[in-house]
């Protein structure tokens, strides 16, 4: 993926999932290597790590953005943006943002994990790897699982 594709990305997740424009910078910064990305309080730029690159769906890449579009957003709106707030807790939970912007001691040591949820009941399901959604149903009240969203873990 190349910088400008990672800008439209932050730029369409932001309309999508924010219902607002952003309107600064996001590039892949090489220089990062212990975190996935980082949000700049002084220019309001995004850089994000090149190793969450993570293939065609981008699925961890996505968590990534929607974390430091929670910084991003907070931080415009006159917040602190800290991740110990309210307000970004609750921001990231509804975008379904990453918890945290990895921190890599090495990428081996991190697995991506899958949540589910049940569109009927709301039970949550924390998976390893993919679920069939067509296949497999709650195990509670037999609902419908969707995807929701994926993270980095640590192993
Ligand atoms: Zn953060
Ligand atoms: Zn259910």
């Amino acid at each position: 993926m190349t910088n400008h594709e990672l800008q439209q990305l932050v730029e369409q997740i932001s309309v999508q999932f924010f219902a607002k424009p952003f309107k600064h910078h996001a590039y892949f910064n090489s220089r990062l290597r212990t975190t996935g990305g980082r949000y700049h309080l002084d220019n309001h730029d995004i850089d994000i790590n090149p190793k969450m690159d993570d293939g065609a769906a981008h699925e961890v890449l996505i968590g990534i953005i929607k974390h430091e579009l929670c910084h991003y957003h907070l931080h415009l709106a006159g917040y602190s943006g800290k991740h110990n707030t309210p307000q970004f807790k609750q921001l990231l939970k509804a975008v379904g943002g990453s918890r945290y912007a990895p921190r890599l001691a090495s990428k081996e040591s991190f697995h991506i994990q899958y949540l589910y949820r049940c569109n009927h009941c709301g039970l949550e399901y924390h998976r390893k790897r993919r679920i069939n959604v067509a296949k497999y149903v709650c195990g509670r009240c037999r609902g419908k699982l969707q995807l929701v969203n994926s993270y980095l873990e640590k192993q």
